[in-house]
């Protein structure tokens, strides 16, 4: 075992791999993830992934069994409803969720589960939707209905100080919009408005106190301060969709009025599902304006009538349900329970830690720190989600696209960018509205290449941990950071430290070539000098068939092409990862014109047209 990890066993062996389970994680890991040899799947934020048993077990039941549908009266359909009715009983057992008191209704995912609430919400004038910065675009959406129905909109910030408790929570409210006065006739005693925050934010990990559920349904007035707001009935929204993979969210004793959550982040399959969790009473303020197949009870074709159904279920599931998905998520919450998820949530607790330790303490050769983590001053209470951007030196931002493509070369998967999460985005990097309208501007949108405008990152590098992630997982990310982004000494292949002598103190640490423009280069320990630079510093690009110059950040691959110039000879050595052979091409410029036809490779000695060899 490496040293590192017996360091790691020791600070985390009790927390790490599952010790009172019937199988360890290196079990789980060698026997339901095979697939995952050769990967570093760093992104169960994005969605984690599916156990090979649970699949087998899913297609046995799928092969065996006849399932109809749910509406049909006949056996087939009946064996679908039964199964549906055990399958959300499940959904509200992993919440702790009283069936007396809540119900769950099957979405095609989080975002559906939300959307449904802010459709069917009864918004008013009076009405205010109030969430915090921390919040997945699919919550944010929410408030284009409040301020659609002339409510208010408000984003707030949460600030948490001393020892946990109720006191020392406070509501911050940024900044309110309303859209346009609409007159309607409820009083304010009707007033219905929304407060919602994730129990996990996606971007930084940080954990909201779910305290907040009880104190601004109870208390609201205490919370949110004197405003008109105060006195409309104020319902709780927890986004769980992140959360609730690694951490329970116990409605028990948290009592909120709506929980979102997507399977496919819990347990991998099946993607396209999800459920809204949601109070009886709370429920029964929604007004849903669609109806369709399954939410009604009876309706005439030619004129205005429709009697809607009245069980919580039917009313909100549109059209028939994704039943087999329904059927297969009991093999998800199995393994789930097997495991336990408190379990689950020391086991990731105890990488994320780790690596975030780990990550605070790269650092440069000249002493500066490589990662800016985000969100871990802010809280004690963090979830196995980690973002961060990459310094050099001298303290500018490595784009966090080059990372990203670096590490997939690495056999590594993370996301980067902003993650759905625009308010956390801001806050945490510190981009401010003018920031973000002059980005825009420029042509910046999620998931383009913009990784650095104005000097600043526009998003940031995130790894996440799953409950089958592993100590190694982690390992190979800190190796594969130190070694493609650290400064370091070793970083030369020859002996690199001349001293070239001058009055100021001034020395030379080391020379490194680059006589391809994205190719790696090599170092000496001296260098002749050109009018330009260094002698055939960057002289050459690579150009594709239909001419254009290749570089990393359209083909990274280029970064693992070697090359060295051996000035002795006059050759310019090239050698690629996949070719066995090496290409040594003549540089000699008094050697006539060798080469000219055979290598795509063209020069850039004068001025700045590229001549071919
Ligand atoms: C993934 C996620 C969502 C959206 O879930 P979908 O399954 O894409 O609908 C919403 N909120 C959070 C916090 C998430 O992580």
């Amino acid at each position: 075992m490496d040293r590192g990890k017996d360091d790691f066993l020791k600070e985390f062996g009790g927390d790490y791999g599952y010790p009172n389970s019937p199988k360890s994680i290196d079990e789980i890991r060698s026997t339901e993830f095979k697939r995952l040899e050769g990967h570093v799947y760093l992104d169960h934020a994005g969605a984690t992934l599916y156990s090979e048993l649970q699949m087998e077990a899913i297609f046995k039941e799928l092969s065996t069994t006849v399932y109809g549908n749910p509406h049909s009266q006949s056996d087939t359909g009946t064996v679908t409803s039964d199964i549906i009715k055990e399958a959300r009983q499940q959904v509200l057992d992993y919440f702790s969720a009283s069936p007396r008191e809540y119900r769950c209704v099957f979405t095609s995912g989080a975002t559906s589960a939300l959307k449904l609430v802010g459709e069917a919400f009864p918004w008013s004038s009076r009405s205010c939707f109030m969430y915090t910065m921390e919040n997945h675009n699919s919550v944010l959406g929410i408030r284009e209905y409040a301020l659609g129905k002339g409510g208010q909109a408000c984003a707030v910030d949460i600030e948490e100080s001393g020892t946990y408790g109720k006191s020392s929570i406070k509501v911050c409210k940024r900044s309110s919009q309303r859209r346009y006065e609409y007159q309607d006739n409820t009083n304010a005693g009707d007033t219905c408005s929304l407060f919602a925050l994730p129990s996990e934010c996606n971007f930084s990990g940080v954990r909201f106190n779910l305290d907040l559920v009880k104190m601004i349904k109870e208390d609201s007035e205490k919370v949110l301060g004197g405003s008109d707001f105060c006195r409309s009935k104020w319902m709780v929204l927890i986004d769980a969709a992140k959360g609730c993979a690694t951490e329970k969210v116990d409605l028990s004793r948290y009592p909120a009025d709506f929980v979102v959550v997507s399977f496919y982040k819990l347990f991998g399959y099946p993607t396209g599902l999800g459920a809204l969790i949601l109070r009886n009473d709370s429920a029964s303020l929604l007004r849903k304006k669609y109806f369709s197949g399954g939410t009604v009870a009876a309706a005439i074709a030619d004129i205005d009538f429709v009697k809607r159904r009245e069980h919580v279920e039917e009313l909100f599931e549109d059209g028939t349900t994704s039943f087999l998905s329904i059927a297969s998520i009991r093999h998800g919450f199995k393994l789930l329970n097997t495991l336990t998820l408190s379990a689950i949530s020391r086991h990731t607790a105890s990488l994320a830690t780790f690596l975030r330790k780990m990550l605070l303490e790269l650092k440069h050769e000249n002493g500066a720190n490589l990662c800016a983590l985000y969100g871990h001053r802010v809280s004690k209470d963090l979830g196995p989600t980690i973002s961060f951007n990459l310094r050099r030196p001298d303290g500018s931002w490595f784009g966090y696209r080059e990372v990203e493509k670096l590490a997939s070369l690495s056999g590594i998967q993370l996301r980067t960018g902003c993650f759905c999460n625009p308010g956390a985005c801001a806050k945490y990097i510190g981009l401010s509205h003018q920031d973000i309208w002059s980005n825009v501007e420029a042509g910046h949108v999620c998931w383009d290449d913009n990784d650095i405008l104005n000097g600043k990152p526009t998003g940031a590098v995130r790894v996440s941990f799953g409950y089958m992630s592993t100590y190694e997982d982690a390992k190979k990310l800190l190796d594969f950071l130190k070694g493609s982004f650290a400064t370091s000494g070793n970083h030369c292949s020859l002996p690199c430290t001349k001293r070239l002598s001058s009055g100021q103190g001034i020395r030379v640490k080391s020379i490194h070539i680059y006589p391809i423009k994205s190719c790696a280069g090599f170092s000496a320990p001296s260098w002749p000098l050109s009018s330009t630079g260094f002698l055939h510093d960057r002289a050459w690009v690579l150009k594709s068939l239909t001419g254009e110059i290749l570089t990393q950040k359209t083909v990274p691959i280029l970064c693992l092409i070697g090359t060295y110039i051996d000035l002795s000879r006059g050759v310019l050595v090239v050698q690629s990862p996949l070719c066995k052979d090496k290409l040594e091409i003549d540089i000699n410029p008094y050697s006539g014109n060798l080469g000219e036809e055979q290598v795509d490779l063209y020069s850039r000695r004068h001025n700045s047209s590229y001549d071919t060899l």
